[in-house]
């Protein structure tokens, strides 16, 4: 079989490569130019013939995907912006997020009769209430949705991120519940991915949000260990596996995972570094060592290991592996 991976060039997309290439499938991935295309090409050398592109410039122009999704077999949705200094909400995270997604799913219906499954990569962010802070006690769910969307959340990158993801996750079930194609929409839903890095890396400048929320906590950048911004993770090759298993899975259709080791902290993350890697010390910061998490919010992963039959990493492996990872870019 083929699936469509969109955003080939991310980080997460490139273990999602990884694991399907690595199964058999063929993958077609979109990428926004050719230059992109070769990056991604150089980075999986072994699969000449399994893997290939198509050039998609800008998805949320109408019609994006009508010709990059004719013939596959599936689709799996990864492409959207993940930054969190967005200076034009609107045009750069709303309208590619939504749109992305809606022409996705579109071009699915149109152009694909063969498409069974779109998986679309969401996230925690579509899960948690930005209003409701740290919620010490409270255990989110699949039944939870952010409730802080559009113009709420338009004034604060951060909150417009957020929103981002619950309006094309949103945007995406709401698609089938009107216009009731032929394939079904699954959805993960991790907080902060982490874990070692597939894609291409020109250099460290470039590299995506999480990795860098990383590399930033032993690089000499934080002088003390900042407050955490969201209190879950999971390994972004667990995560690469749900993508997997939400395509094959039938019990999957029409459902939302929450794909999360469980909870951390910047603390538990400096300790690990410290701890592993000795030579990192002067440039980490040293905070509260061994200080246990503070009461937060718990993230429900039930449903994952129960019917995706994940087993999640635990914090102490991804973060090894992701500063052992990251080391090795170039400056
Ligand atoms: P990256 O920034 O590494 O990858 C994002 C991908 O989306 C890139 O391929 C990028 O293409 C593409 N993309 C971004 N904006 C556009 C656009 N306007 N038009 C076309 N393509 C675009 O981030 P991640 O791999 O971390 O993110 C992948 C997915 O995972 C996203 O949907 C993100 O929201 C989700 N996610 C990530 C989390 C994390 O901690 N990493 C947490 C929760 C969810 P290009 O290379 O051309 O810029």
């Amino acid at each position: 079989p083929t699936v469509l991976v969109t955003g080939a060039s991310g980080f997460v997309a490139g273990h999602v490569l990884d694991k399907f290439l690595a199964k058999g499938y063929n993958v077609r991935g979109t990428v926004r130019s050719e230059k992109t295309a070769a990056n991604v090409r150089k980075m999986f050398p072994e699969y000449p013939e399994q893997l290939s592109f198509a050039i998609v410039p800008d998805m949320a122009a109408p019609g994006a995907f009508d010709e990059a999704v004719k013939g596959v077999d599936g689709i799996i949705h990864t492409a959207s912006p993940f930054i969190l200094d967005a200076k034009d909400v609107q045009k750069d995270l709303y309208d590619p997020a939504v749109q992305g997604t809606t022409s996705i799913l579109e071009a699915a219906q149109k152009h694909a009769p063969t498409v069974s499954r779109v998986v679309v990569t969401s996230s925690f962010a579509s899960v948690l209430d930005p209003n409701q802070g740290t919620r010490p006690g409270y255990t989110y769910t699949e039944a939870d949705w952010n409730p802080v969307i559009g113009d709420a959340a338009a004034k604060d990158p951060v909150l417009a991120y957020l929103a981002s993801k619950a309006m094309a996750e949103k945007a995406a079930f709401d698609y089938v519940e009107k216009n009731k194609p032929t394939f079904t929409v699954t959805t993960l839903l991790p907080p902060m991915v982490y874990g070692p890095v597939r894609h291409h890396v020109d250099s460290v400048k470039s590299l995506n949000t999480s990795s860098t929320d990383i590399l930033r906590l032993f690089n000499g950048s934080e002088t003390t260990v900042p407050t955490t911004s969201f209190w879950g993770f999971v390994d972004v090759r667990d995560l690469a596996d749900a993508h997997v298993l939400a395509f094959e899975t039938p019990e999957a259709a029409g459902q939302r995972y929450l794909t999360t080791t469980g909870n951390y902290s910047y603390q538990q993350v400096v300790d690990i570094i410290r701890r592993e890697f000795p030579e990192l010390q002067a440039t980490t910061p040293e905070g509260e060592a061994g200080a246990p998490l503070p009461p937060v919010y718990r993230i429900d992963n039930s449903k994952a290991k129960k019917e995706l039959g994940i087993k999640f990493t635990p914090l102490e492996k991804t973060i090894v592996d992701t500063v052992k990872s990251l080391r090795a870019l170039k400056e």
